[in-house]
């Protein structure tokens, strides 16, 4: 397997820097899928971060970063999620990383997004309060509707990919993608 040389890892507790390894495996492994041999030219850097609960990761697309012209990404996970659910945070920002890659997402303000061409409101300016509601906004932008129609089957890809490697190196994982 592929040496991860272009997914980096911020700083982690003890008990993420345990995943490291792996979970640079996977990221590769998720961007060659998505991406093709060009992700090579990427540079992914994950940070583990505190997030609310029900909340597993977070992609940092500032504006005029992050675009497909440097091809610089960032993204957090959660830091207190299980293994599994750091794989499927990875699949579901990763997919994001391949839709700015690509030129079909792009963020041009705090309130405005471009997807293929279109601009769309992303504005949070929602008065009512309601959760509810600012969860179902997100969850209808096209980019978040692909990214979660796609994650599973992403992740099954990985637990194929996977399973051998995690079998014969991380045997406390337990029963991880079964
Ligand atoms: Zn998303």
């Amino acid at each position: 397997m592929k040496i991860n040389e272009n997914v980096k890892f911020g700083k982690g507790k003890k008990k993420q820097n345990v995943w490291v390894d792996i979970l640079g495996k996977v990221t590769q492994y998720v961007g060659n899928e998505l991406i093709g041999s060009n992700f090579s030219n990427c540079e992914i850097k994950i940070k583990f971060s505190k997030m609310q609960s029900g909340q597993y990761g977070v992609s940092n697309f500032k504006i005029g970063e992050n675009t497909h012209k440097d091809n610089k990404f960032n993204f957090e996970i959660s830091d207190d999620v299980s293994f599994n659910m750091m794989v499927l945070a990875i699949c579901h920002e990763m997919i994001h990383v391949s839709q700015v890659y690509r030129g079909d997402l792009e963020f041009l303000s705090d309130t405005v997004a471009k997807w293929k061409n279109k601009e769309i409101q992303i504005s949070k300016n929602n008065t009512s309060g309601n959760k509810n509601l600012e969860i179902d906004v997100y969850k209808n932008f096209p980019w978040e509707i692909e990214a979660h129609g796609n994650e599973e089957k992403l992740m099954l890809l990985v637990s194929k990919e996977f399973k051998d490697y995690r079998i014969k190196n991380y045997e406390f994982l337990g029963n991880l993608f079964e």
